[in-house]
C-alpha cells in the first residue's frame, strides 16, 4: 500500500482520558505536567475534563462523559486529523459498560498511527520526547486506492 505523511505541528492536539479508578492516577500525572499541557491543545471525555480543570485550571474541550459516546467522539476526532495523540488511563482490572467503544477508540489510535499512553510510564516517556516541541511526520497508509477501488465496483 502507498504511504502518505501527515504533519503534527509543535503544539499538539491531546486528548487525555482515564476510567473511574485511574483518575487519581492521572489528575497527579496532570499535575505533574502541567506547564507542559498547558502550552497544548487539550481535549477530554466529559468527567475527566471536569476533574482536570477543576483541579489543574487548565483549559480543556470537554466531550461527552466515555460511557455516553466520548470514547466514540475521540475516536471520531482522531480520524479527522484533530486529535494527535492520545493520554488513555484504561483499567485493566474492571469491565466497562462501553468496553465495546474503549476497544474502538484504540483500534483508531493505532489505525491512525498516533502514539498511545495507556498508563503513566507511557504517558512520562511520550511527554518527556524532544518531539513533543517539534513537528513531526506522521507516516499513514494511503487509502486513496482503497476508495477509488470501491467507487468502480459500486460504480460511483
Ligand atoms: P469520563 O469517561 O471521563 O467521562 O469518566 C472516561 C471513560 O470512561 O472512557
Amino acid at each position: 500500500m502507498p504511504q502518505k505523511n501527515v504533519i503534527m505541528q509543535s503544539t499538539k492536539k491531546i486528548a487525555l482520558v482515564a476510567h473511574d479508578h485511574k483518575k487519581d492516577d492521572l489528575l497527579e500525572w496532570a499535575a505533574f505536567n502541567q506547564e507542559t499541557l498547558s502550552r497544548h491543545k487539550l481535549y477530554a471525555t466529559g468527567t475527566t475534563g471536569w476533574l482536570l480543570e477543576r483541579q489543574l485550571g487548565l483549559e480543556i474541550t470537554k466531550l461527552q462523559s466515555g460511557p455516553l459516546g466520548g470514547d466514540q467522539q475521540v475516536g471520531a476526532k482522531i480520524a479527522e486529523n484533530e486529535i494527535d495523540f492520545l493520554i488513555f488511563f484504561w483499567d485493566p482490572l474492571e469491565a466497562q459498560p462501553h468496553d465495546p467503544d474503549v476497544k474502538a477508540l484504540l483500534r483508531m489510535a493505532v489505525l491512525w498511527n498516533i502514539p498511545i499512553a495507556s498508563n503513566r510510564a507511557s504517558a512520562d516517556f511520550i511527554i518527556s520526547s524532544p518531539l513533543m516541541n517539534a513537528e513531526y511526520e506522521r507516516r499513514l497508509t494511503d487509502y486513496e486506492e482503497y476508495r477509488q477501488r470501491l467507487s468502480k465496483v459500486y460504480g460511483q
